[in-house]
């Protein structure tokens, strides 16, 4: 048996250098742009994820249209990343801009429901099979306010997660296990109590592990991605989510599936296409084709139970919603976008194109004899310096800072400028994301090839 080829980290050093080089010499008028924000924003980025870039400072981006990004010195890239799914649908669509553009002129927040909430409320009812709705802002505002719900409907203190999760800044999902210990994630910023007090964590793909930890009692609900898809994507094994469902049952807990991802499966996310029953469901990031949105279902016995006095006078102050949450303008792009895109003839263009793209990767990494997978959920792929992993722990085993971010630079470098648009797909934005964080946090790195659903 030969060995599987080994990475030469001397050589790697070297080879990133000069891409490092190449970066800095290519990309002038964001050299210039980063060093005027360093005056004013903190760390000279709008938000702290932006500075995940693999070059010495971050790409400025001029604009994006379908798969296509265009940065401030004139280089065109083709988007494999598309936002980190919040553009999945493609870049500034044409009719999202209209009835965005439309409804602005019209108002654009007004604390009253619009007709699109009605419409919106149908259609994600048609597609994800739960028949109650209500609108967040982003999928993690989606999360909180479920996790509330679960809490205050069975009384129980903690909610369950899958180890190495990720579902947004949602602080008692920032946990993952030390052995039998669930401790606060590494690089989750000040967490508000011990992260043990508010979470259980399990691994994905363990129903024993589930059933055990379920059974103390002391769990509201599980929230999940039925694949878990921030950690490379980890499909679950045959039967397991069925196992879940029964397990979740009987032991009386409430079980939340999170799409804002697994959307790449089809237009009702893994629920609809695997046959989910969720008592609860979240959707976000490209609901609104770009434009802040995301939406949280609830089966009729959980509506039945929230419905009423629960949502009384002082819903308000409860901690759910916010004062800007389902304003019209998120509908309108949530209606737009809903209604010509992320459909199943999108999908049927879409699918085609990520089995292809993991189908070249895979041919890659056999020709190579490399011990790396390619995983592909729907529209969307993935590759990781592993075989398949069967859990989030296995997959954070295999990050490889050093690695993804030489390949990323090079692929960046070679981008191509504005009039020559590289054939292989050059840039995977989101997947700079990985770049500077520790390797034991998780990492939504972009070596992901999402086809937009839309032209
Ligand atoms: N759920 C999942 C599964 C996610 O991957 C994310 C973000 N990547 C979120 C929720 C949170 O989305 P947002 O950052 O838009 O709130």
């Amino acid at each position: 048996m030969t060995a599987a080829p080994t990475v030469d980290r001397g050589r790697l050093a070297d080879l990133r250098r000069e891409e490092e080089q190449r970066f800095v010499e290519l990309h002038p008028r964001s050299a210039e742009l980063a060093a005027e924000a360093a005056g004013s924003l903190l760390a000279g980025v709008p938000m702290p994820w932006m500075t995940r870039w693999p070059g010495a400072f971050p790409l400025f981006c001029a604009s994006a249209s379908g798969a296509r990004l265009v940065d401030v010195d004139g280089h065109a890239y083709v988007d494999l990343c598309l936002g980190d799914t919040g553009a999945m649908t493609g870049h500034a669509l044409p009719q999202v801009a209209e009835a965005v553009a439309r409804q602005a002129a019209s108002g654009i927040t007004t604390m009253l429901p619009s007709a699109d909430a009605v419409w919106v409320g149908q259609e994600l009812a048609r597609r994800f099979g739960l028949p109650r709705w209500q609108l967040a802002m982003s999928a993690t505002d989606a999360n909180r306010f479920v996790l509330r719900f679960a809490r205050h409907l069975t009384g129980r203190p903690r909610v369950a997660v899958m180890d190495w999760c990720y579902h947004g800044t949602v602080d008692e999902t920032l946990a993952v296990l030390d052995g039998d210990r669930v401790v606060p994630r590494p690089g989750a910023l000040g967490p508000q109590v011990d992260a043990a007090l508010t979470t259980a964590v399990v691994p994905f793909n363990d129903l024993d592990a589930l059933d055990r930890r379920l059974a103390q009692g002391d769990i509201a609900c599980l929230l999940m991605e039925p694949a878990l898809t921030n950690i490379g994507i980890v499909l679950p094994e045959v039967g397991y989510l069925a196992g879940v469902r029964e397990v979740t049952r009987r032991h009386d807990v409430l079980l939340v599936v999170d799409e804002t991802h697994t959307l790449c499966a089809g237009p009702g996310g893994a629920t609809a296409a695997w046959g989910l029953e969720p008592d609860l469901l979240v959707v976000g990031k490209p609901i609104g084709g770009g434009v802040p949105a995301a939406a949280y279902g609830l089966s009729q016995a959980v509506a039945d139970r929230l419905d009423g006095p629960m949502l009384g006078h002082e819903i308000d102050v409860a901690g759910v919603g916010g004062t800007l949450t389902a304003n019209a303008l998120s509908l309108a792009a949530v209606r737009a976008t809903l209604s010509t895109c992320l459909r199943e003839e999108d999908f049927a263009v879409a699918v085609p194109l990520a089995e292809r793209f993991a189908a070249g990767v895979a041919g890659v990494i056999e020709q190579h004899g490399l011990p790396w997978h390619v995983q592909r959920l729907g529209c969307r792929a993935e590759y990781w310096f592993c075989p398949p992993p069967r859990d989030g722990a296995a997959a954070a085993a295999a990050v490889d800072e050093d690695l993804e971010g030489f390949l990323h630079l090079w692929s960046l470098n070679r981008g191509g400028a504005a009039d020559a648009v590289p054939q292989h797909g050059a840039v995977q934005p989101g997947a700079h994301r990985g770049r500077r964080r520790p390797p034991h946090r998780g990492l939504r790195r972009g070596r992901r090839g999402p086809a937009r659903l839309s032209d």
